[in-house]
């Protein structure tokens, strides 16, 4: 049966809801595909088409395993347009000062908003009484309590066991480790904030590690447009498509910088710092690039 959009009846129907969502996303995805957007437009694209849509679907239907994974899989195709990855997931959903893109972690925000709709709906002043509290209450009271979020009920009857359908909840805080007591919203938004302040910050290999945050802000820097801001960055996480990368994965047939007597091997550090063309041009045009940056980071990488 459909009430709001949305299949119920037995086990299959939270499946049939997300086989029916996933392959509505890929579509969506694959047509966005075709334009030649930046990192931030594609975060925009997966914000507004792929999340939007999902969302209210996750707060009825925990999202099953098998399909969050298909759903990350098409969101990171999408980004770098194609299969090969060149930076780990994990550092492209960091904050931009950590040193990531801030792809949205699309499996992450809708378990997230499935699991706050929960609790809320449990400790929530607003819920408490309601015809929408009994239930989640009647089943998630004892782990409530072993949380530390709230107390088990004196009047009514509890439930020792979770349903599967709830049993997401508890995997949730197992798998994703926060300061769950500081949390005096539950929303999904905020669950993600509270997670992602664990997040530290990245490191660049070949710059010294106090450099790296000007690196990373500079890199994200509003004077810059949104390609610039994309070339900046793969530039320092060394994602760029430069041969060694290829080389590695069997896309150029050496790992050698093509200039005239240079040998070296073509990494980013070697294209755009090492290589004896690019400190000839480092030479001349120094000046003119360090007065355009803020004199904190006034360094040549050189
Ligand atoms: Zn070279």
């Amino acid at each position: 049966m459909k009430v709001l959009g949305i299949w119920f009846g037995g086990a299959e129907a939270c499946n049939k809801n997300w086989r029916e969502r996933t392959a509505k996303v890929k579509q969506k995805l694959g047509l966005w595909g075709g334009r030649s957007l930046s990192i931030t437009g594609k975060n925009l694209v997966i914000r507004c088409e792929v999340l939007s849509g999902l969302l209210y679907l996750a707060q009825v239907w925990p999202v099953p395993r098998s399909y969050s994974s298909e759903i990350t899989r098409a969101v990171f195709r999408f980004v770098w347009g194609s299969k090969m990855k060149r930076v780990r997931r994990t550092a492209m959903h960091k904050s931009l000062d950590n040193g990531g893109k801030n792809v949205p972690n699309v499996a992450l925000t809708l378990m997230a908003s499935f699991v706050c709709g929960c609790i809320k709906l449990c400790v929530d002043p607003r819920y408490v009484g309601t015809k929408y509290y009994y239930v989640p209450r009647f089943y998630l009271s004892p782990w409530l309590r072993r949380m530390g979020l709230a107390p088990l009920p004196r009047n009514t009857p509890v439930s020792w066991s979770l349903p599967p359908y709830l049993s997401f909840v508890e995997k949730f805080f197992k798998t994703n480790a926060f300061d769950h007591r500081a949390i005096r919203q539950w929303s999904a938004r905020n669950v993600l904030q509270a997670l992602q302040e664990k997040d530290v910050m990245d490191t660049v290999g070949w710059f010294p590690e106090q450099t790296v945050q000007f690196i990373w802000q500079n890199a994200s820097s509003p004077d810059l447009t949104n390609r610039h801001k994309d070339l900046a960055w793969l530039a320092a996480r060394g994602a760029l498509p430069v041969r060694s990368l290829l080389y590695a994965r069997n896309g150029s047939s050496t790992p050698r910088c093509p200039r005239e007597d240079c040998n070296g091997v073509e990494s980013g550090a070697h294209l755009f710092a090492h290589c004896g063309f690019a400190k000839k041009v480092w030479k001349r045009m120094e000046g003119t690039v360090l007065r355009c940056m803020p004199s904190s980071c006034a360094m040549s990488p050189a």
